[in-house]
């Protein structure tokens, strides 16, 4: 694992000072969030970054070729009649689209995952518009398994093909329509819910691997923003992170700041392990890097 030098944090530190105007009373701020985001710049690189509501719609996967990323069938064994949201359009995606996603599956994700990570978000609607905060709000406890699944689906639908093949686990694992699940195989897994202080100006998507093969991180971690409201998660199942059996598993955290001047604000942020339908009583908690 790669942490960050005094120095380093220090330079960070500084340039977050000068970022706010050299305003002073923030010092504390400043460090923290240096820290985290020096340790996630560290380790992690980016592999996928979209903006959802661009002019131009993009459109992921092959014309000529379609190949469903989920059941791995191509015409004629599925049908494809139209290109689909790569992340659903009720987070604000209006460009971002998929040819590799076939009818079934669609209409299966649609029917289960999709309505459960629907009725995630709509429970996450004042935390969005900022008119509460993790504070104010009854905010979710935990995050359903579905709805997880679905936020799983997202990333595998943006993911750089490379990507895919140490995947396979997880691609089997959102396919399939039954949410009971192995406890331990997802003691690490959950989701960060960060409120940021300025709404972003659209919805976006971004996909960063770790850097270092032997790092106590997870491989792949999933973004999801909106208004004010940023998801966080890493991908489950993942065949680069069995090394990691048995060591503890850290999660990085990002300041997500904004706000500009005497204004740049640091994000709250909220864990919320995995809940399972049959067993909604047990959650377990996760361990953040802080
Ligand atoms: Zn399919």
């Amino acid at each position: 694992m790669m942490l960050p030098s005094r120095e380093q944090i220090e330079r960070a530190a500084y340039e977050r000072w000068e970022r706010r105007g050299r305003f002073h009373g923030a010092d504390r701020e400043d460090w923290v969030a240096a820290e985290m985001d020096t340790v996630f710049e560290l380790n992690y690189q980016t592999v996928a970054e979209f903006w959802l509501a661009e002019p131009d719609q993009r459109v992921i996967g092959d014309v000529r070729r379609p190949r469903c990323r989920f059941c791995e069938q191509a015409p004629p064994r599925a049908a494809f009649s139209c290109v689909r949201p790569a992340v659903p359009e009720l987070v604000g995606n209006s460009s971002l689209f998929t040819r590799e996603l076939c009818d079934e599956c669609a209409q299966q994700f649609a029917d289960t995952i999709d309505a459960e990570f629907a009725r995630f978000w709509e429970s996450l609607e004042a935390l969005r518009a900022g008119t509460a905060s993790f504070r104010e709000i009854r905010a979710p406890m935990a995050i359903p398994i579905a709805a997880y699944k679905c936020l799983s689906r997202m990333a595998l639908s943006l993911m750089p093909e490379q990507e895919l093949s140490s995947f396979t686990d997880a691609i089997e694992w959102v396919s399939n329509p039954d949410h009971a699940f192995d406890r331990s195989l997802f003691d690490s897994s959950g989701c960060l819910v960060y409120q940021a202080h300025v709404p972003y100006r659209a919805a976006w998507a971004g996909l960063s691997c770790r850097i270092e093969e032997d790092a106590p991180f997870p491989y792949m971690i999933f973004f999801l923003g909106a208004e004010r409201l940023i998801l966080q998660m890493h991908l489950p199942l993942c065949a680069l992170d069995e090394d990691l059996d048995g060591t503890e598993v850290r999660i990085p955290q990002r300041s997500f700041s904004t706000g500009t001047g005497p204004d740049l604000k640091t994000s709250t942020c909220l864990v919320l392990p995995l809940k399972s339908a049959a067993d909604p009583s047990r959650t377990r908690r996760f361990r953040l890097l802080w």
